[in-house]
């Protein structure tokens, strides 16, 4: 990639009237930081500083345009006037930065949750969009009508409050894709029955926007495949784009994938590690060939600004949308402007701070970015007078160690960090040796490459003792020691039974050619993460027979669903069986007895090779209790596992505020807990 091409995706270009001082977007993404389904100040510092790091468009998340699409409080929506200040602020907060700002306009049918306001959802039909979630409201002629006004009024308003145009959401299995797909669409009144029938909404839809806001420049977002059996396919889409195109002054195609349904479609969705980058550019590149007359905007792990310089470069795409790798990096547009490409913190693709919390109904956080969504909060933390400078020792050079070290040394004070093992990185970097999870890696490159770059004394292959620490110690004289030294993996033996293996044994058996792990392995998961996930898969793939044993009632639990439908669709390609609300309960010889952890009932798996344990990790907190039952001792914190075993997450946001402010990490998560 030559920087001429990156020059290219970084000139202005003109969508009609709209004027871009780039051809970087940020995609629409949900972040949960609404408040009673409006903008908050939160999200106007969040697209704010995203529009100060120079990217050329962002377009909102999904903005509900009517109650019965409301679901969740900390959505956003607008379904009066009143709605409209908190929307100007957004505005205001993108545009004093030269960025342009589009409001996407959506209302998400069948899938609108309606828990919280007990609204039955609304859909083209009654077929819920997976098992176990609600049935839907066949919507008659008058809720049809209630809706097309809805979001014309909505655009109407979005124009008020001094938005550049709006995107209206004709994709990702929402409301209009339920009424224009076949799959979701069975009516045989004049909105069903055939393309015309299904495409009457859409078209009522438009008209309504552009009768209501007429001249706000306006685009759509299509899915080009519903990767479902009699789903919308790319040719599909192209037609219906190309006749709406011809009708209505559309300003451009955003074009994505997938259908809101709990199958391998929605797992395409936010594609993500498993995922070749770039995996569905062919799509927009459809598109772009197919109507050369209309604008196209491509989107989907599009991971860093060269990729999507490539696409540019090729004429696949006219703006390219980086919606991930703004979350883990707001400032990539500037980074490359400014000729400090390398400063960018790549975004991993894990889904499990942004997309993941969403179903928990958290707002997003990031594992590589643990400011996202606090970006005021952290900015008037740092302006205050600094600190004496302290003599600090980071112990551990995982994601809590490297952010801490990284921290405290921005914060002013001289950093040592001390790493046991001959390189940095700690238990993420032994994740990413696992075939399909390389992408872990890039966390710890990047904190490591900061860590080169700044002035901290980095000792690797040098393990440290509370003696160490002590007056008199070889390490006396630190006023701070932040431990940081990670977790052991659970184990459970079996006696008379197969062989055990925990996380980290199994991992080197998946490259050692005489690997113990042959014939069939039995792998218990007590996390529900991609731990077991990711080694059970890849143990598959080498041609072991796997069964997966949880005590919980859901499969990998804490993998979210958007990650686990295409996770659970390649398990079943290579045939690894599930085995929920089971525990292993006896073991012998080649044989295990599982037993349901619900009525005690038993049954045996037989002619088992090996067990992989991935039970419950223990903190590796030695140093930390020796050291805090001193009163001679230095100041201590303890981040990240040691603290308590939990993932890269909450690793990296300890670390980051321990060694932002040396006080009580704790006090510090509180203080920037949820702020509206
Ligand atoms: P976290 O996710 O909390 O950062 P990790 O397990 O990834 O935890 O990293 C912990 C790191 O601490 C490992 O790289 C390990 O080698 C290192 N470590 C553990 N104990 C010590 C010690 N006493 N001295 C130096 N390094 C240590």
């Amino acid at each position: 990639m030559t920087s001429t091409d990156i020059s290219t995706l970084l000139s202005p270009v003109s969508l009609g009237s709209v004027h871009l001082r780039n051809r970087v977007f940020v995609p629409g993404h949900t972040t949960n930081f609404g408040h009673a389904n409006s903008p908050t100040g939160r999200l106007a510092a969040y697209h704010g500083e995203r529009a100060r790091g120079g990217v050329g468009l962002i377009v909102t998340e999904g903005i509900r345009v009517h109650p019965t699409s409301a679901g969740r409080h900390i959505s956003l929506g607008s379904f009066d006037d009143a709605s409209v200040p908190a929307y100007e602020a957004v505005a205001r907060a993108v545009q004093t930065h030269g960025t342009k700002l589009f409001a996407q306009l959506l209302h998400t049918g069948r899938q609108a949750n309606g828990d919280a306001t007990r609204t039955a959802a609304w859909s083209p039909g009654t077929t819920p969009w997976a098992a176990g979630t609600h049935i839907p409201h066949a919507m008659g002629r008058t809720d049809i009508a209630t809706v097309v006004r809805a979001f014309g009024a909505a655009a109407r308003r979005m124009r008020q409050a001094g938005f550049d145009g709006v995107e209206i959401h004709l994709g990702h299995g929402h409301l209009i894709e339920q009424f224009l797909s076949p799959f979701t669409n069975t009516r045989t009144d004049a909105y069903g029955g055939s393309p015309d029938g299904r495409l009457r909404f859409a078209r009522e839809v438009l008209t309504e926007v552009f009768a209501q806001a007429p001249g706000l420049p306006t685009g759509i977002r299509v899915s080009a495949d519903e990767f479902l059996p009699g789903g919308l396919t790319p040719p599909d889409m192209v037609g219906i784009v190309d006749v709406l195109r011809r009708e209505f002054p559309l300003l451009y195609v955003h074009v994505s994938h997938a259908a809101y349904h709990g199958s391998y479609s929605l797992g395409t969705q936010m594609a993500d590690m498993s995922f070749r980058h770039a995996q569905f550019r062919h799509h927009a590149a459809l598109f772009k060939r197919e109507i050369p007359a209309l604008p196209v905007l491509a989107v989907c792990r599009l991971d860093s600004l060269p990729e999507a310089a490539a696409l540019v470069a090729a004429d696949e795409a006219d703006l390219v949308g980086l919606a991930r790798p703004h979350i883990a990096d707001p400032y990539l547009v500037r980074r490359a402007e400014e000729g400090r490409p390398h400063d960018v913190r790549s975004c991993l693709a894990c889904n499990q701070g942004c997309v993941g919390r969403l179903e928990a109904n958290l707002p997003i956080a990031c594992v590589v970015n643990p400011e996202v969504g606090a970006e005021r909060e952290w900015a008037a933390l740092r302006a205050a007078p600094p600190a004496p400078v302290r003599r600090v020792l980071v112990v551990g050079g995982g994601p809590a160690g490297m952010e801490a070290a990284l921290a405290a040394h921005r914060a002013g004070h001289e950093v040592t960090l001390a790493e046991a093992r001959p390189a940095l990185g700690g238990r993420i970097s032994v994740a990413a040796t696992v075939p399909g999870r390389e992408r872990l890696g890039l966390m710890v490159t990047d904190l490591a490459r900061e860590l080169a770059g700044r002035a901290v004394d980095v000792r690797l292959g040098e393990r440290v003792t509370a003696d160490d620490l002590l007056p008199g110690g070889r390490l006396d004289g630190f006023d701070d020691v932040v431990v940081a030294t990670g977790a052991r993996p659970g184990r459970r033996e079996l006696p008379g039974g197969p062989p055990v293996f925990d996380i980290l044994e199994t991992v080197s058996a998946l490259r050692d050619p005489h690997s113990p792990l042959r014939g069939t392995v039995l792998v218990r998961d007590d996390q529900g993460t991609w731990a077991a996930a990711s080694v059970a898969e890849a143990l598959a793939r080498e041609g072991v027979r796997v069964h997966m044993v949880s005590p919980t009632a859901s499969f990998a639990s804490k993998i979210t669903t958007y990650s686990k439908l295409a996770l659970t669709s390649r398990m079943g390609e290579l045939g690894i069986r599930s085995h929920l609300m089971r525990d292993v309960a006896a073991a012998d010889g080649d044989t295990v007895v599982l037993r349901d952890t619900l009525c005690g009932h038993t049954e045996e798996l037989t002619g088992v090779t090996a067990v992989v344990d991935v039970g419950l990790p223990v903190a590796d907190d030695t140093l930390y209790r020796e050291l805090d039952a001193r009163t001679d001792a230095p100041r201590v914190h303890v981040v990240g596992d040691a603290n308590a075993p939990r993932t890269a997450l909450e690793a990296g946001y300890e670390g980051r505020l321990a060694g932002t402010f040396l006080t009580d990490a704790v006090t510090g998560a509180g203080l920037l807990a949820d702020t509206h």
